[in-house]
């Protein structure tokens, strides 16, 4: 007995002297692998909690939830920082067409949409493939609803129609506008998402239809049909709420001033489960700090978690961390935020807004010398690009941002869906992810390295 116990110890002793990055990423995979802790968290989360849009009770449970998770991990300093968001609700929505032939329209609003009139709209559908499509047409559109049927050709790409389709409708008269959803693939899932008016034009009712709908309808326009449809939307925007990102850490021990973020985003839209989006972010944070605080390692620099609030629609987390920590921007060292969900991660790319190409080139060469510690994971690509939505306003003021690049081979099929939930998920992408993340910030943390 007495034996075994000195073996243990010295086993624990040999394990502590493994100093080497890689022998640390090691270690850090191995317990991830070993707890599976952010599949755990994630399966809590989606669960008991569900979808957490802005102004929501959920989103505010998921607040206490988090900070409870992050306390009983040991990190310190645990808080939450208030932030108001929007309010948007979408209340009862629903799509029929009347000509040529009745039939349900599966349909999801679209975030900052206004209502239908009390009872709903009845109008003709022009079918439109193109903002320049729109154009021609002109005022042909007054009084009717017109379909943006736009295919997907990845999600910068498609996105704008959804965004600005409203806008861009109203312009000529259009009553309301729908949108395809955007996403390559669909079991007649629609995928609701931020859009904007434009404060010149009257606000219209917005909703993205399923791609079979929209591929229906196109169908019907180009036979010479007339498509008449009834929507009816309960949406409405009530005065912004309050809401907090929340914060934790682990305190460095030679340089605490200095700090590296871990980051996700908490909120979701209020449909599915927002598993991938973004709660899988946010476990994988949670996780890398948990797994470095379980293995009892100290980082040099602070390693801070920060869980934002409303990515979704506003970034007001993001803007009002950047505005309460304007004094300590200058001590960021990297903002590392994951938002593109579970797949494995496949780049980590380096997004500098103040530096001159030379600077950039300079700045990911010593990225590159912690390439290393990333050798247990595979091959992950290190090069310059974007970081994420959360971090951007401090990124655009010269903190270096990191974007987590996951495979997201199957991320834009459930996107903002009804079919955003946890059995999509890997829990082994999501250990490995914990660890790669962890790997790398821990890294970062013991440097000196700074970007710019
Ligand atoms: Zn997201």
């Amino acid at each position: 007995m007495k034996s075994t116990r000195c073996l243990l110890l010295l086993a624990a002793t040999c394990l502590g002297a493994q100093t080497t990055p890689r022998a640390t990423a090691e270690r850090l995979r191995t317990e991830a692998f070993r707890t599976h802790g952010a599949y755990a968290d994630l399966a809590w989360l989606c669960d008991h909690i569900g979808p957490r849009l802005s102004g929501s009770p959920q989103l505010d449970q998921a607040i206490a939830w988090a900070q409870g998770r992050l306390k009983a991990a040991g990190l310190v300093n645990v808080h939450a920082e208030p932030a108001m968001v929007p309010h948007w609700v979408r209340g009862r929505e629903s799509a029929e067409l009347l000509l040529p032939a009745p039939q349900r329209v599966n349909l999801l609003g679209l975030g900052g949409s206004v209502g239908t009139p009390e009872g709903g709209l009845t109008a003709d559908v022009v079918v439109v493939g193109s903002f320049d499509e729109l154009d021609k047409l002109g005022a042909a559109v007054k009084g009717k609803i017109v379909l943006f049927d736009v295919p997907f050709k990845g999600y910068g790409h498609t996105v704008v129609y959804r965004h600005d389709g409203a806008a861009k409708a109203a312009k000529y008269g259009a009553v309301a506008a729908l949108v395809r959803s955007v996403g390559p693939v669909s079991l007649d899932t629609p995928h609701t998402g931020a859009m904007d008016y434009d404060p010149a034009y009257p606000k219209i009712p917005t909703a993205a239809v399923t791609i079979e709908a929209s591929a229906q309808m196109r169908r019907m326009q180009d036979r010479g049909e007339r498509i008449r449809m009834k929507l009816e939307m309960g949406a409405k925007t009530l005065p912004d709420a309050p809401s907090a990102n929340v914060v934790a850490e682990i305190r460095g021990t030679e340089k605490p001033e200095e700090v590296v973020i871990l980051s996700g985003h908490l909120d979701s839209w209020d449909v599915g489960q927002g598993a991938q989006d973004d709660g899988a972010g946010t476990v994988t944070a949670m996780e890398a700090a948990r797994l470095i605080q379980a293995l009892g390692l100290k980082p040099r620099r602070t390693l801070r978690v920060v869980l934002w609030t409303n990515e979704e629609n506003g970034l007001r987390g993001g803007k009002a961390y950047r505005d309460a920590h304007r004094a300590e921007l200058g001590k960021i060292v990297a903002a590392f935020e994951t938002d593109s969900g579970s797949e494995r991660i496949k780049a980590f790319s380096l997004d500098l807004r103040k530096a001159s190409p030379e600077a950039k080139a300079g700045a990911l060469a010593s990225l590159k010398k912690l390439g290393g510690v990333l050798e247990p994971f595979g091959s992950i690509d290190l090069r310059l690009g974007g970081s994420g939505a959360d971090v951007s306003p401090m990124v655009a003021e010269g903190v270096p941002g990191i974007g987590v690049g996951h495979a997201a081979t199957h991320y834009f099929d459930v996107h903002h869906t009804h079919a955003d939930t946890l059995d999509k998920v890997d829990p082994d992408d999501l250990a490995y992810n914990a660890a790669t993340l962890a790997s790398f910030a821990y890294a970062l943390a013991q440097s000196d390295m700074r970007f710019q």
